[in-house]
C-alpha cells in the first residue's frame, strides 16, 4: 500500500467551494504535491497527522476530482482538527497520511454532506488515538 504517505507544500487558495461556510475549512495543497501522488492513490477521505508552524494536529483530508479543472485534475484538501484564530495561506503544511475513511460520495443535500463531514472528523479523531496511529505523531518528518 502507499500508506503511510508523506507530503508537504505551501497552502494555496482553493476555489471557494464553501468549506468555511460548512464549518470545515480545508487547506489546499499545491499542484506539484498532487502531481507527485502515486497513480493508484484512491480519491476519497483520509486521516493522519499534520504539522503547521511547529505544531502537530490531527487532520482529515480529501483527495478528489477538482471541478475547477473539469475533473481532470485532483485536489488535496486538509482540514486540521483545531480552531485557528487566523488563516494560514502560504504557510508550509506537512501531512502524514495514515488511513482511508471512505470513497468520494455525492450527497443529495448540504445537510447530508455536513453529517458526513462530522462523521469523518469523528473517525479521524478516534483512529488517531489508537496506539499504532498515535505513535506517528512522533515521526521526525513532522517535527523537522
Ligand atoms: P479555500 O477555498 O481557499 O481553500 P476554505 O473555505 O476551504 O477556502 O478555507 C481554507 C483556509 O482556511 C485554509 O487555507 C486556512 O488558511 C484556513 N483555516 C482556518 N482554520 C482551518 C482548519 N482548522 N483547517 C484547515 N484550514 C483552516
Ligand atoms: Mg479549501
Amino acid at each position: 500500500s502507499y500508506l503511510p504517505y508523506y507530503a508537504a507544500g505551501k497552502v494555496i487558495a482553493g476555489f471557494g467551494r464553501g468549506s468555511k461556510a460548512l464549518g470545515c475549512p480545508t487547506a489546499n495543497l499545491p499542484e506539484e504535491v498532487i502531481e507527485a501522488l502515486p497513480a493508484e492513490f484512491e480519491t476519497g477521505i483520509y486521516y493522519g497527522w499534520a504539522s503547521l508552524e511547529k505544531s502537530i494536529y490531527k487532520m482529515v483530508m480529501s483527495i478528489g476530482w477538482n471541478p475547477f479543472y473539469k475533473n481532470e485534475k485532483k485536489s488535496m484538501e486538509v482540514h486540521l482538527l483545531h480552531e485557528f484564530e487566523n488563516d494560514f495561506y502560504g504557510k508550509e503544511l506537512k501531512v502524514l497520511v495514515l488511513g482511508y475513511v471512505r470513497p468520494e460520495l455525492n450527497f443529495a443535500s448540504v445537510d447530508e454532506l455536513i453529517t458526513a463531514i462530522h462523521s469523518d472528523i469523528d473517525v479521524a479523531a478516534k483512529s488517531l488515538d489508537e496506539p499504532l496511529m498515535a505513535k506517528y505523531k512522533e515521526d521526525s518528518f513532522l517535527s523537522s
